[in-house]
């Protein structure tokens, strides 16, 4: 078995796929389906909304300044002349003298400046007697006060929330053009692994990687298709790449990655496409590598859970948001804390350190082995030694990603 004879550094591989990863195009998109969607295009109001002056409280409609003398002594005195409802076109136009009663909602009727609040007001028959001054234009929401015609509503880029698709209903989009979301294939391979669901007998493992990837792709925007489990058979995982470079725009492989005779994976990227990078700086995932068939990028992430973790956090979760068009930054939550202990590491190569977040300081676990993929789970998340240090001293101030949204307890 023969090593890695020189590993690139995690810096010239982020760089790659900065230069070789582009976002994917647009696609039309039903209004009521892209929640989480990532906006393709920049939405501008065709008309103002509301379109029409409207009534801001239940009351009565008329001009302001005829009021401005009312008190509950000396009320003002109107005569009602119909009424306006939201949804329905008032006719009537309110001159000197006259009131409209209004509810929430309705078009301002033609004459009319203000809305005085029924509460300040007595009706008799037809006779409205207001009972306080109202300001001109009070509790009248304006045309436009919402938003203005011509401006920018949302723009490109924007990951769209529940209440963007209320303003996109507003401004009467009805379609949207959505960035088209990053079809990736995951291939896990190994002669050892059965799927998941089952308890395996000696000498077989689950396979623990497909469905952690599939949740990170989903996370990040993806829309992930689960190929494997296949044994370590040369022709059989040729052809499952060959065929899901032909409809994946990233295709995930994991194991067989390394340099050993079982691993088969960096020699048929290499056959049906070009095997860009192969070996890495990074540890616990130095077997990790980057190659292209036809437009479809393919990533090597190493079997052991850990490092498969890490090298789809470094690689191919980078691809799949860009791809996306969502920001590549990390999805982790960062935090400066002090290192309760050294963190040690060796220059040359990068570090994903699982940690703990313990009063406030960092605990770095003892288990650093690449297969124990637990010590992620009792992680609260990782820190990230760079390649020219190796490692903290005890008290020094580390950034910390944190694999949940949500502070750590404790
Ligand atoms: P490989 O990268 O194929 O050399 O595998 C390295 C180690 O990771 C071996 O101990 C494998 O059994 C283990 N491994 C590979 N793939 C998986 C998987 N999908 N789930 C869990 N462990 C795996
Ligand atoms: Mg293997």
């Amino acid at each position: 078995m023969q090593g890695f004879r020189d590993r690139t550094q995690v810096e010239d591989v982020l760089a790659l796929i900065s230069r070789r990863i582009e976002r994917l195009d647009v696609e039309p998109v039903a209004l009521r389906n892209t929640a989480g969607r990532v906006l393709g295009e920049e939405i501008r109001a065709g008309a103002p909304v509301p379109a029409f002056d409207r009534a801001a409280m239940d009351g009565y409609a008329l001009q302001g300044h005829e009021t401005k003398d009312a008190t509950v002594r000396t009320p003002a005195l109107f005569h009602c002349i119909g009424e306006a409802r939201p949804g329905h076109l008032c006719n009537l136009t309110v001159g000197p003298g006259e009131t409209i009663q209004i509810t929430t909602g309705s078009a301002l009727p033609r004459g009319a400046d203000t809305v005085v609040r029924v509460e300040s007001t007595q009706r008799e028959g037809p006779m409205v007697r207001v009972l306080e001054a109202t300001a001109v234009g009070r509790h009248v929401g304006r045309i436009g006060e919402d938003i203005e015609a011509e401006t920018v509503v949302l723009s490109a880029g924007r990951v769209l929330r529940p209440q963007d698709l209320g303003v996109l209903s507003a401004v009467g989009a009805g379609t949207v053009a959505v960035v088209r979301q990053s079809r990736v294939a995951v291939i896990s391979t190994g002669d050892e692994l059965i799927t998941a669901g089952h308890l395996p007998s000696a000498y077989q493992i689950a396979d623990m990687n497909s469905g952690m990837l599939e949740a990170l792709i989903v996370r990040d925007g993806g829309v992930p298709r689960i190929v494997g489990p296949l044994p370590d058979d040369r022709d059989r995982i040729r052809a499952e790449i060959a065929e899901a470079a032909r409809w994946a725009d990233v295709v995930l492989i994991s194991g067989g990655t390394s340099t050993g005779p079982e691993d088969h994976i960096p020699g048929i990227v290499a056959e049906l496409g070009e095997l860009v990078i192969h070996g890495v700086a990074l540890r616990p995932a130095g077997p990790a590598g980057l190659g292209f068939i036809g437009r479809t990028a393919v990533v090597l992430l190493p079997g052991n859970p850990v490092s498969c973790l890490c090298a789809y956090d470094f690689f191919a979760g980078p691809i799949v948001r860009l791809q996306g068009g969502r920001p590549r930054n990390w999805p982790y939550r960062p935090m400066s804390l002090p290192l309760s202990r050294p963190l040690v590491s060796i220059a040359g190569r990068v570090d994903y350190a699982r940690v703990k977040v313990e009063q406030g300081q960092v605990e770095p676990l003892a288990t650093s082995g690449a297969s124990i993929l637990s010590s992620t789970t009792r992680a609260d998340g990782f820190v990230v030694v760079p390649s020219e240090l190796d490692g903290y001293p005890a008290n020094a101030l580390v950034t910390v990603w944190l694999y949940d949204l949500f502070p750590p307890s404790g």
